[in-house]
């Protein structure tokens, strides 16, 4: 056998898949897994999906050399320790100038921990997050290679072919910069994610709860939103969902889905890091938050009785105590402006919290850049990405998404409709936690005023911790008790 030009190590759903896109595009590839029966499996495929050049191997060092020098390995394995034990695997048969890519879902400091332990041993490194998933994987995902620049011209060819390829935009994949940065912009594209799955959540509580929309009037609406400017992969798969049987059962599958988010850690990381950052980050971690108060279903069941026997039989009455009056056209509409305008606020968080990072690593991150290899095969793909991409292309310093002109007008054109969806939640007693953060966002954002002056003047009262004032310059302090 000739040697093959690239490797991947870790053949669970996305390894498998990408290692038979990589072999689709023509590239020849060795594969590996710890349990060999993955192997099998993965080589079985490839005959069956075309004959494609990918060959299996059992063993770490006969796969390491069957690969072309400089050697470049891609491994997708479970984040954590099972990267450094395959690392441990993998690195004892590799020779100076070869390369390792984790493409999981790693912590962006681990990437950088192990791209110096490997560069002290002649190896370079690259972090690199992959969306979309088991079909992006295999048809084209979206990209996201940090660290070794050199490591990424090694193998961007390939890259360049694997990627999702979108009309006008290229290919799904740049190289995003040094260090941990592509983990780290990956973990900020999860985090975005939880912020739009939850708007679009909130949109369905809205019109199923309040507007008592079917489910098949919710297949309808999703459809159409689909064809505007909510058209993305979020919102497609929403519509496919309200339109499925249930197999077991009578009525709808989604109605029979218990209603308990699951995660894996990427969204905590996007709040944790804003939180050190100090970027405020509301609609992403209303998110979050929305899905632990989700995991807590059986104190909900016994809170839903409390309250029921306190009095508050009718959630979803009206603040009078009958049900709200809508004109379900009307709500379908505002709602579809409701969601626009609070996904514009979550990108703004999430783009602020790239930028933040990247001049706190010195990583120089371009966020049209991002937006554009954002457009095709991950999960957060949208029409709504080319805006973001058209708005940093603009002005690439923008401070903020909001205050860029064409984004302010739509905002400025959706806000009543935004305002009477969530004043009609509230009213209707039903959380809307993200469409409300984004909401509150805005609100702050836009003000030249806040009440800050008095939190302020709170912390001087009990603390000295000295104020600003509004007409002359310097720090200044109080005692405020002596005079009260
Ligand atoms: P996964 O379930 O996260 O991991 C399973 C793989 O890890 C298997 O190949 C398994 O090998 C290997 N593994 C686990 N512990 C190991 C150890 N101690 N030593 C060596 N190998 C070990 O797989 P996945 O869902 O395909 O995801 C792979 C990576 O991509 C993860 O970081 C994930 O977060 C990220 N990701 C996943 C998705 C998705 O949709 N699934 C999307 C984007 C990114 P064995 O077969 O021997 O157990």
């Amino acid at each position: 056998m000739a040697l093959t030009r690239i490797g991947l190590a870790g053949l669970a759903v996305m390894g498998q898949n990408l290692a038979l896109n990589i072999a689709d595009k023509g590239f020849p590839i060795s594969v590996y897994n710890r349990t060999t029966s993955k192997v099998d499996e993965t080589v079985a495929r490839a005959k069956a999906e075309g004959d494609l050049p990918l060959y299996g191997f059992h063993d770490p060092k006969s796969f390491v050399q069957s690969i072309q020098k400089p050697r470049v390995i891609i491994m997708l394995v479970k984040a954590g320790a099972a990267v450094d034990q395959t690392i441990e695997t993998l690195s004892g048969h590799l020779e100076e100038g070869d390369c390792i890519i984790d493409g999981g879902n790693e912590w962006y400091e681990n990437t950088e921990r192990r791209e110096k332990a490997m560069a002290a041993r002649g190896l370079l490194y690259l972090g690199m997050g992959v969306s979309g998933g088991e079909e992006g994987a295999r048809r084209g995902p979206s990209m996201m290679p940090g660290g070794s620049f050199e490591a990424y011209k090694n193998i961007e060819d390939i890259l360049l072919k694997v990627a999702a390829q979108v009309p006008d935009s290229g290919p799904c994949v740049t190289y995003i910069g040094k260090g941990g940065s592509g983990n780290f912009v990956k973990m900020v594209h999860n985090g975005i994610e939880y912020g739009d799955m939850q708007l679009i959540a909130e949109a369905y509580d809205v019109l199923r709860s309040v507007g008592k929309l079917s489910n098949a009037e919710l297949h309808q609406v999703f459809s159409e939103w689909n064809k505007g400017e909510l058209l993305s992969f979020l919102v497609e798969i929403t519509a496919d969902i309200f339109g499925i049987k249930d197999d077991k059962g009578d009525g709808y599958l989604v109605d029979k889905v218990l209603d308990k988010t699951g995660m894996k850690g990427t969204g905590k990381w996007t709040v944790q890091q804003a939180a050190d950052l100090s970027v405020a980050a509301p609609t992403i971690a209303a998110s979050l938050d929305a899905r632990f108060l989700s995991g807590l279903k059986e104190e909900r069941v016994e809170s839903a009785k409390v309250f029921s026997s306190a009095g508050l039989a009718g959630t979803l009455s009206g603040a009078g105590g009958h049900p709200p009056v809508v004109d379900k056209e009307k709500l379908v509409d505002d709602v579809r402006q409701a969601l626009y305008a609070s996904k514009i606020c979550s990108y703004a968080q999430g783009m602020n919290l790239i930028r933040a990072k990247s001049l706190e690593k010195g990583w120089d991150l371009k966020l049209g850049e991002l937006a554009r290899i954002w457009k095709g095969g991950c999960i957060i793909r949208a029409i709504f990405l080319d805006r973001i991409k058209q708005a940093y292309d603009r002005n690439p310093e923008l401070s903020s998404l909001l205050v860029d002109p064409e984004f302010a007008k739509e905002i400025v054109d959706r806000q009543a409709a935004w305002r009477r969806v969530i004043t009609l939640a509230v009213n209707a007693g039903v959380g809307t936690p993200g469409m409300s953060a984004s909401l509150a966002y805005f609100d702050t954002y836009r003000r030249e005023s806040l009440p800050a002056n008095l939190v302020q003047a709170q912390r001087d009262y009990f603390g000295a911790h000295t104020y600003e004032r509004t007409d002359m310059p310097g720090a200044f302090h109080t005692e405020w008790f002596k005079i009260a």
